[in-house]
This record gives C-alpha cells, sequence and structure tokens, in this order.
C-alpha cells in the first residue's frame, strides 16, 4: 500500500493554478443530465457524455489529451471550452497512526480539509461539505470558524478525485480498491448544503463511475429534520446522527440546532430514514463530554430514546483543541457508559481517535488559513508548527 501511495505527491500540485481556467467550464460535479445539457448547448453530440463520464469518473483522467478514443481534434476543442477540475492541495500531514489531512485550498481561496483513515489495505475518506459551519456546536472547532459558504458538487466530489489520484487508486471500482468508504463528517453540515452533496454522492455512486454504494457512504448530521427525510428518499446512504444528549435542556447546550429541531422531533424523522431508506441501522454519534453528559444516567437514557430504532452508538472521546470549553472523559467513564448500551443489546463501539497529532480528529478540522497568513503567508510549513 504505502509504496502504491505518491507520498512524493503529497504536496505535488500546490503551484498549479486554476486562473487561466475561470473562462472555461468545470465538467467535474455535473450531474449525467447537466453533462448532457453542456454538450448540447455547445453543439457536441450527447453519447459524448457516457464517454466522458467513463473518463472522468472510470479512469480519473483530468487531461482531454489522454481520452484515447476521442479524436485529437476533439480533444482540442474540448478543452478550449471545458476542464476537470481538482482542488489544489496547501499543505498535508502525516499522522503517527497513517491518516492523512490534506489542507485543500479552492478556487476563491478558502481552504478545507479531507482526511484519509487508513485501515490495513482500505481506508475511509472524511470529507467536508462547507467551508465551516455555521451550527455553533460547543465542542466542536469547524463550528468556531467564522467564514462559512456552501462546497460546491465538484469541490465535494473532487475531494475524492484528488484523494484517489494521490493514492493511486485509478481505475474506479477495482477489486483492489483503497477508498472503500467515504464519511460526511469533515467540516460542515451536509444537510444545509444538500442540493451539491446530493449531486455529489449520485456521482459518487453511479456505477459507471466512481461506484461506491450507498452502504460505503455515510453522512453525518446534528439533525436537520427536513432534510433528513429527502435524504432518505434520494440517497439512502447510511446515516449518522450526531445527538450527544439526552434531553433538550442538555442538547440546547451542545447542539444548538435542537431549539429548532428537538430531540422528539429527531427521533420521529430517523425511524421514517429508517422505513424509507430501507437502512439497516442507524448510527448515534455521542461525543464524550467529562461531566457534561457522560453519567450513568444518561447512558439509560440513551437506552430509553432510541427503543425500537435499528441502532449502533458511536461513543467518540472527545477531542479536544486549543481553548475548548470541555475535556474528554476518563477511560473508566466511557467503558461505564458503553456496558450499559452494550447490556441493552445495542453495539457501542468506541472510536478510536485518528490522526489527533495533526488535529485530523473529528471537530478538531479547522482550515487554518487566516492564523498561517498572520504568521508567515509564504511559509506553508508553518502549519505543522502550529500544531
Ligand atoms: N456537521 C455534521 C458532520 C460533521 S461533524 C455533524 O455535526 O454531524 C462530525 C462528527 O464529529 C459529529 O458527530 C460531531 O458531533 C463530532 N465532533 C465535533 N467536534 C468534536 C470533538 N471535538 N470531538 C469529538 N467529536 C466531535
Ligand atoms: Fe457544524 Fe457538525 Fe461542528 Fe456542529 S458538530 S458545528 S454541525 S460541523
Amino acid at each position: 500500500m504505502e509504496d502504491k501511495i505518491k507520498y512524493s505527491n503529497l504536496v505535488s500540485n500546490k503551484d498549479k493554478t486554476n486562473k487561466d481556467k475561470n473562462l472555461k467550464v468545470d465538467l467535474l460535479g455535473l450531474s449525467k443530465s447537466e453533462l448532457v445539457n453542456i454538450l448540447i448547448k455547445h453543439r457536441l453530440p450527447k453519447f459524448r457524455a457516457n464517454q466522458l463520464w467513463n473518463w472522468i469518473y472510470r479512469s480519473g483522467v483530468s487531461n482531454f489529451n489522454q481520452m484515447s478514443n476521442i479524436s485529437k481534434d476533439l480533444q482540442r476543442n474540448l478543452s478550449e471550452i471545458f476542464f476537470i477540475s481538482r482542488p489544489l492541495i496547501a499543505s498535508s500531514q502525516i499522522s503517527d497512526d497513517g491518516t492523512i489531512k490534506w489542507l485543500l485550498k479552492l478556487n476563491d481561496g478558502n481552504e478545507i480539509e479531507t482526511v484519509w483513515i487508513p485501515d490495513n489495505k482500505r481506508g475511509t475518506l472524511c470529507i467536508s461539505s462547507q467551508v465551516g459551519c455555521t451550527l455553533t456546536c460547543k465542542f466542536c472547532h469547524t463550528g468556531t470558524q467564522r467564514l462559512v459558504r456552501n462546497l460546491t458538487s465538484a469541490e465535494i466530489v473532487g475531494q475524492v478525485m484528488l484523494v484517489m489520484d494521490e493514492l493511486n487508486d485509478w481505475p474506479s471500482a477495482s477489486e483492489n480498491r483503497y477508498l472503500t468508504s467515504i464519511v460526511l463528517m469533515g467540516m460542515g453540515e451536509p444537510l444545509y448544503n444538500y442540493e451539491n452533496v446530493k449531486t455529489a454522492l449520485e456521482i459518487i455512486m453511479d456505477h459507471a463511475g466512481i461506484s461506491l454504494s450507498r452502504r460505503r457512504i455515510t453522512l453525518s448530521t446534528s439533525g436537520i429534520i427536513p432534510e433528513i427525510e429527502k435524504c432518505g428518499k434520494d440517497l439512502g446512504v447510511n446515516l449518522a446522527i450526531s445527538l450527544h444528549a439526552t434531553d433538550d435542556k442538555l442538547r440546547d447546550q451542545l447542539v444548538p440546532i435542537n431549539k429548532k429541531y428537538n430531540i422528539k422531533q429527531l427521533l420521529e424523522a430517523v425511524r421514517s430514514y429508517a422505513t424509507i431508506s430501507n437502512a439497516r441501522r442507524v448510527t448515534w454519534e455521542y461525543v464524550m463530554l467529562k461531566g457534561v453528559n457522560d453519567n450513568i444516567k444518561d447512558a439509560k437514557n440513551l437506552v430509553n430514546l432510541i427503543k425500537g430504532i435499528p441502532s449502533k452508538i458511536n461513543l467518540i472521546p472527545f477531542n479536544e483543541w486549543p481553548c475548548a470549553p470541555y475535556k474528554c472523559s476518563n477511560s473508566l467513564e466511557i467503558n461505564n457508559f458503553a456496558k450499559i448500551i452494550m447490556k441493552a443489546g445495542y453495539a457501542s463501539p468506541i472510536r478510536t481517535p485518528r490522526g489527533r497529532d495533526v488535529m485530523a480528529a473529528c471537530g478538531q478540522l479547522k482550515s487554518l488559513s487566516k492564523i498561517i497568513k498572520k504568521v508567515d503567508r509564504k511559509n506553508t510549513n508553518s502549519i505543522e508548527k502550529l500544531n
């Protein structure tokens, strides 16, 4: 595996620029019907859509010159009108446990983070859906970032494409593929950027391209009720709910969106998601905060709340970040909590924090562009120093 990853390329495309591409149309992130329409608009035959799709998402090609079943003339024509984007790598860090965090620079200069979590010969990619997040969950570093915008579908699917480039994981859908699952647990609330997330996931799941099944994709949400239902109907991916508290009083504080969509409404939405999407089970994420939500009584309440819903509870040791207002529960408390849940018949894995040393673990993500700019704009190594 290691030899296949082009480590030397970890910051390889840093100097490339998308400036000259501004006048061209990006084909990445277009749905199939959008791709057909744009070809028609440029008086190109629509059967080319399948060919292009195949090159882009099955072979990972981002240069029209490499599309060998397309004539040289047409290749030239296509490259005059279109381009196939990739986010640029601003920097990368490898954790002692093999986790790799990439800081990616978008066309407008904003930055996002993408995290590769290897597990033996396979791995999971944790992708971002927004720059920052408008929801201010008290324990989450991303939520403290002021600058927020939705990622485009190209920027969402681009994270997957870029990492597959880095892993040398093309053509896609091979039996030995490295990237075998995706979690939307990076920066942002995916259901606040639903349309772009939907388009990106449809592209990622498409059988003629990257072809990752919906069972291999997990969308994590803090509980945006109207979109949970849509997501069940449209996508049917695995659903993870960031619960973190078992009563509205505490959840209002920890996950402020609870004031709009409370626990009762959330439970109803999850119940119907399970029916609509035919999902096997829902994952409940529960961050362990010392002295806040880690009591035995909380564990018992949790079990009562989810009664009747096929569930798995993911206990997440709180990942600390500078000036965080909480501490992580100690292992005895976490284990006692897990015991109550397991006794009630639910799987209750305690998530091993990955990439903590490079601030790549859950909730630690926050692009450091502003801080870096203050320290030394030219020296990208300052990221390592700051962390
Ligand atoms: N916005 C979505 C997805 C991104 S956050 C959501 O909230 O679900 C992904 C997961 O990391 C969520 O369960 C979130 O609650 C959790 N998380 C956030 N900050 C954390 C921290 N500091 N330590 C551990 N988990 C954290
Ligand atoms: Fe946003 Fe999720 Fe962080 Fe809450 S936990 S601030 S919803 S990214």
